[in-house]
């Protein structure tokens, strides 16, 4: 079975950001788990403000069900809301931010 990649390798600046800030709202569990995250898919939903992205396999358009809660944190810019459902991370919510560089792809 193919690994999807670890957030960290992918956006390491992103997940150096959501790991400060939940553990600035004092979500101490949240913010180790956030270092593991892995990018399942991208949210697809064609905004060009948004990039968000799925780090558990869920169907896309279900309620995450009971358990869920989303957890709003506070960038310097845009907006980072996390919806976790019985403490596990399962999207990342990304919105009016700067574009995210790929740290895969090799620069010229
Ligand atoms: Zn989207």
């Amino acid at each position: 079975m193919e690994q999807h990649p670890l957030v960290r390798e992918v956006f390491p600046d992103l997940v150096a950001e959501l790991v400060a800030l939940l553990e600035d709202e004092g979500e101490n569990m949240l913010a180790i788990s956030a270092w593991d995250l892995r990018l399942v898919a991208e949210c697809g939903c064609g905004d060009d403000f948004c990039q968000s992205f799925l780090t558990e396999d869920h169907p896309r358009g279900q309620p995450f069900g009971p358990g869920h809660r989303c957890v709003p944190l506070m960038p310097s810019e845009g907006m980072l809301i996390l919806d976790v459902v019985d403490e596990r991370i399962m999207y990342v919510e990304v919105l009016n931010r700067p574009p995210m560089r790929d740290h895969r792809v090799q620069q010229q």
